[in-house]
């Protein structure tokens, strides 16, 4: 019987999640021999998250909450194949480490032990992956792909491989660089600060550093240059935290255009897979909407998610107040509501004033006299950032606003079936991305609550500004030196040496560094996605993830999965979570078995043995069974 040869270009966690269900399925023994061949220059399985990055760089999820195997939640996507969540990775390492490092299911642990974890997956579907299921593995990138009849050929540095199905996971690429005049006159400016330690490497103490964005990438930046040179963090005996340092810090200056850092991760009370259910945003209420019309997101899933916020929030308040009654009468009235109004009349009927959930707070939570001069904002700001943790502190479960902020992250796949695929019209997809997505990340995509201490504390140690207020913003003086300037106190501004723009790139596959999608795209293989005249970024695929070429035809054999189909899809940079039917393993499951259904089809009606292709030096992966064989 001909072997089928399938490709995957990037093997970090979305890749692992299509070899995982290539290999459960493959374990049944109803399929044909495959050879699968892998190609990633990384070592496969770890993606973004380098094995060998310093230890102070944290995973923001919670160690139990993050697996690369599927589960009996997990619908349409084949069997079942048992592994290890991260946490019980972490767990078995320590045991045979003799260490208990780890132990906490609810902790956050550091990006280099999630990185030999997912290695460590790599290896493990390796060893089981039976007979008639070869792998290979290239440490190669894809430069380009080619269509010779129906196959495809990809191209590397060294050597062609020919591929009857390819499923593209390339994840986080880089921009191409930018045709900015050189900036090493004056201030120098970082673009892209991954790899944290290379990119910042030349950051001395005494300079001072403008850090654009109060986000996730910005925690990194500031670890790395306290921490990552030496500084220690210590708590005292009331809680708080403090900084000593090193002396071989630089001074951070750190603004946003809200002005707000993100809030902290709460303590998770939610185990591994509880979430909150759906009362008003519920699938089948989207769908159904769906069905009629394309949506507007602030008109039609707004309200119903805030209408769920509302819901968790007087929840855990009632729990609070110990007052079942209100509880009850409260929260049965809620969910018999068909609008907001009605909704807001109940609430003032049962809550005051003053511990009523407040909709317009939490969006913009900057009071007019927090603005009146620099020093009222700091105090503001810390108390700001001091309430959010006493919050985070009560959990996800038992602060108001905190399970209300968690719904939406509990609630991403309600939200995703109606943004993907072109759910919304154009313009309410526009506003999305622009006011929607920063508002989403502040409140429910945070950091652990221990970075928002630490940064507290680096503000009190005078290493750390982060008072520029809402709108701050970066200029060039006629020297070449950069300015961060505050739009609302003309004192506070503060030249700096380095400039750095913390975030990760999500530029357009049409500006990638990398030529393989570049040339997809031009090649007519694939073509960037848009609803109306927007592209929010990634190429187009169909609903089985087919790419779609630039003459609007899905190609059959041909698939991508995760960021290079960010835009299409909605909120692809996450990992799997345990138990709770993840959709990067029921995406993953969708495509392999179409490919395999592809399979059977040709192994049935072609049963030609075909020569391998002349292949580049490989390391074939295979070779690592044994170490794992009895597993
Ligand atoms: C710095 C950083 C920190 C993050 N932290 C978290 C976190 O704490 N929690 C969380 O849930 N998510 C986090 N994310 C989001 C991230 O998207 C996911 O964790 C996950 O890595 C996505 O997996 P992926 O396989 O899609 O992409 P990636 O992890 O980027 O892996 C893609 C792989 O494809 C390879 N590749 C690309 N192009 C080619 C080519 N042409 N040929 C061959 N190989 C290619 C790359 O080398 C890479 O190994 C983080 C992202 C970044 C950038």
């Amino acid at each position: 019987m001909r072997v089928a040869r399938i490709a995957i270009v990037g093997m970090g966690p979305r890749g692992l999640t299509v070899l995982e269900r290539l290999v459960a399925n493959h374990r049944t023994q109803k399929f044909g021999p495959v050879h699968i061949d892998i190609f990633d220059p990384n070592p496969p399985g770890t993606g973004c998250h380098d094995p060998d990055q310093a230890g102070h760089l944290l995973v923001n999820t919670v160690s139990g909450q993050i697996t690369q195997f599927s589960d009996s939640t997990v619908l349409n996507a084949g069997p079942v194949l048992k592994g290890p969540s991260f946490h019980e990775w972490l767990t078995a390492e320590d045991a045979r480490n003799g260490t208990g490092e780890h132990s906490n299911p609810d902790g956050y642990y550091s990006r280099a032990a999630f990185g030999r974890y997912l290695h460590w997956c790599y290896h493990y579907l390796v060893a089981l992956a039976p007979a008639n299921c070869k792998i290979t593995c290239f440490r190669d990138e894809v430069l380009s792909m080619d269509r010779v009849d129906e196959s495809w050929v990809l191209r590397t540095a060294k050597g062609s491989v020919w591929a009857d199905f390819v499923v593209l996971t390339t994840g986080h690429t880089k921009a191409a660089a930018r045709r900015a005049p050189p900036t090493s006159v004056g201030t120098l400016v970082i673009d892209d600060p991954y790899p944290i330690r290379e990119q910042i490497a030349c950051v001395s103490p005494g300079m001072t550093v403008g850090i654009e964005g109060l986000g996730l990438t910005t925690m990194d930046v500031i670890a790395e240059l306290t921490v990552g040179r030496g500084g220690r963090f210590h708590v005292d005996a009331s809680g708080r935290r403090h900084y000593t340092a090193s002396g071989r810090e630089p001074h951070l200056v750190a603004y946003s255009r809200s002005g707000l850092p993100l809030t902290a991760r709460a303590r998770n009370q939610k185990g591994v897979s509880t979430q909150y259910r759906a009362r008003f945003l519920k699938l089948d209420v989207v769908r159904a909407m769906r069905a009629q019309r394309k949506l507007d997101f602030a008109n039609d899933i707004l309200p119903l998610l805030w209408a769920d916020m509302q819901y968790a929030y007087y929840e855990a308040y009632a729990r609070l107040k110990r007052d079942t009654l209100l509880s009850v009468l409260l929260l049965n009235q809620l969910v018999a509501t068909d609008s907001s109004a009605q909704r807001d009349e109940m609430v003032r009927q049962y809550i005051p004033p003053e511990d009523r959930f407040d909709w317009a707070t939490l969006y913009d939570p900057i009071p007019a006299q927090a603005l009146r001069s620099g020093p009222a904002f700091d105090a503001w700001l810390r108390q700001h950032i001091e309430g959010d943790l006493a919050e985070a502190t009560k959990g996800n479960v038992d602060s108001p606003v905190k399970a209300a902020c968690d719904v939406v992250r509990d609630l991403r796949d309600n939200l995703r079936a109606a943004i993907d695929f072109g759910g919304l019209t154009e313009q309410s997809h526009r506003w999305l991305m622009a006011e929607f997505v920063p508002f989403m990340n502040r409140i429910a995509v945070g950091p652990p609550a221990s970075r928002m201490a630490e940064l507290l504390a680096l503000v009190d140690a005078g290493i750390a500004e982060i008072g520029f207020g809402p709108a701050a913003h970066c200029v060039k003086s006629t020297q070449g030196r950069w300015k961060i300037v505050s739009a609302h106190w003309p004192e506070r501004r503060k030249p700096v040496d380095v400039h750095v723009k913390a975030r990760v790139s999500m530029h357009s596959p049409a500006d990638d560094a990398s030529p393989l999608l570049r040339g997809l795209l031009s090649d007519g293989f694939a073509r960037l996605f848009a609803n109306g005249e927007f592209h929010p970024g990634g190429i187009e695929v169909d609903r089985n993830f087919n790419v779609v070429s630039g003459a609007g035809a899905p190609i059959a054999n041909l698939w991508a999965l995760g960021i290079p189909t960010e835009g299409p899809k909605f909120y692809t940079f996450v990992v799997p979570r345990t138990g709770v039917n993840s959709t990067a393993l029921v995406d993953a499951g969708r495509v392999v078995l179409d490919l395999l259904g592809h399979i059977g089809r040709r192994q049935t009606h072609a049963p030609v043995e075909r020569d391998d292709a002349p292949v580049p030096t490989t390391e074939y992966a295979s070779a690592f069974a044994s170490m794992y064989a009895t597993l």
